[in-house]
């Protein structure tokens, strides 16, 4: 770090001076970028389409001294401590409650388990005071100049940016505008999967609980820092989606479809259904792209190299949104040298674990032979250590560069 003779700022400070970055996405990844960019002197604006910061979600996880190093950087690691949920423990159980196994806490949990909710609060509080927020609006149109990029909005007035990164999730709309149609890109699993959370009338307890059927699997778990609420998590075998994404009555009525008929918690948790005012509903998509930058365009987060529920989607944006204001910062704000770097580090960190990943094979078998398997599997300690293992080495890089400050 080097301070400037008579400003008495670092250099690292000024390396994004004046520079006007938009960001669409206030999730993880788009507060985590705000808070870098902003440090390096950008003149960063976050759009989001929600009308607030999302509350719905579970429990997300960091592993691995590469995802703790950056949270430590930004000086969010004591606070993500303090609201840790200390879950991550998985019971697998019959429709009489019976156990059939256990998973470890560190599997579900890595080192840190926090609610969503409280980490993109954490993210948004770290880097409000130095980016402007805008929230219930979007980008819906992008264009490209010699001196920037005009974006036009939904609500707001349109202006030219230097830069615009896509850290707005699996559905990306930047990625639309600026890269092309979702079907190009989005691979659809086989499989839904929605959370919702309710009063916890039923007594569940703080390690979630879950019951399969052939395709389909409904869990439930107290809210690990309110026990009074609980929230129900259900992954299903679906064709792709073709309604609305905004359409929440739709997707209650394909969760109710999926479900009806099924023994266990269900016929409760479908009853807590129609009273959830947020709903968490995503097909298991993957991300599959061969670029994440173009021109003044960068995709971040699971909007470059999104697995639902891949159980790394938080550690890789913030490592992601780490490495691109840092390597735009390192190049003093060029980004056509910066956008190659960034994305040159993150295919072999990000593209690494994204490969192989389904996790709706893994929580809802489609057959009862796939179920068995699984479930005569995950008894043994022996190929639960090695789940454990594999994803913290995944989650690992031993080269991620240090950017001054
Ligand atoms: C509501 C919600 C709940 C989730 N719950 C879980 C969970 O329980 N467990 C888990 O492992 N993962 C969950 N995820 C996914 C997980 O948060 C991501 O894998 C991870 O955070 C990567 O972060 P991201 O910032 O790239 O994307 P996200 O966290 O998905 O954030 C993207 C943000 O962009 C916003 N957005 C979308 N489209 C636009 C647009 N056109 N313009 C502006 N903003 C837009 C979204 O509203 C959202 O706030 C959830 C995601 C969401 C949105």
């Amino acid at each position: 770090m080097t301070t400037d003779r008579g400003t008495g700022r670092t250099s690292g400070q000024d390396a994004l001076h004046g520079m006007r970055i938009l960001v669409s996405g206030a999730g993880v990844a788009g507060p985590a970028l705000a808070y870098w960019l902003t440090r390096y002197g950008a003149r960063t604006t976050v759009v989001e389409t929600a009308p607030a910061l999302r509350t719905s979600g579970f429990a997300v996880d960091f592993r691995g001294p590469t995802h703790l190093g950056v949270l430590a950087r930004m000086g969010v690691l004591d606070e993500l401590r303090a609201l840790q949920t200390h879950g991550g423990a998985m019971r697998c159980v019959d429709e009489h409650g019976r156990e059939i196994f256990t998973l470890p806490a560190d599997f579900a949990g890595g080192d840190i388990e926090v609610l969503r909710r409280d980490l993109s609060r954490v993210l948004y509080e770290h880097s409000a005071d130095r980016a402007e927020y805008v929230f219930g609006d979007r980008i819906t149109r992008l264009t490209e100049t010699a001196e920037g990029v005009h974006v036009e909005f939904a609500r707001s007035a349109p202006r030219t940016v230097d830069l615009v990164v896509g850290a707005d999730g699996m559905h990306s709309g930047v990625r639309r505008l600026a890269f092309g149609p979702e079907r190009d890109f989005v691979k659809h699993l086989g499989y839904c999967l929605a959370g919702w959370d309710f009063p916890n009338d039923l007594g569940a307890g703080t390690t979630p609980e879950q019951y399969n059927v052939p395709g389909r699997m409904a869990s439930v778990a107290a809210d690990g820092r309110d026990p009074d609420r609980a929230g129900a998590f259900v992954v299903f075998a679906a064709p792709p989606v073709d309604h609305d994404w905004q359409d929440t009555d739709r997707h209650k009525e394909c969760i109710a479809a999926a479900f009806a008929g099924l023994r266990w918690h269900v016929p409760q948790l479908l009853g807590t259904l129609q009273d959830a005012s947020e709903l968490y509903f995503d097909s298991i998509s993957r991300v599959r792209m061969p670029h994440w930058t173009t021109g003044r365009y960068a995709l971040l987060g699971d909007a470059a190299w999104g697995v639902t529920l891949g159980g790394m989607g938080v550690g890789t944006g913030l490592v992601g949104a780490y490495v691109l204001a840092g390597e735009l910062a390192a190049a003093r704000g060029d980004h056509r040298t910066a956008l190659p770097a960034y994305e040159h580090r993150m295919r072999r960190y990000a593209g690494r674990w994204q490969r192989g990943a389904n996790p709706g094979q893994f929580l809802a078998p489609s057959s009862a032979t796939g179920l068995w398997v699984r479930n005569s599997l995950f008894r043994t300690r022996t190929a639960q250590r090695l789940l454990v293992s594999s994803s913290t080495s995944l989650a690992t890089t031993p080269d991620l560069p240090e950017y001054a400050l």
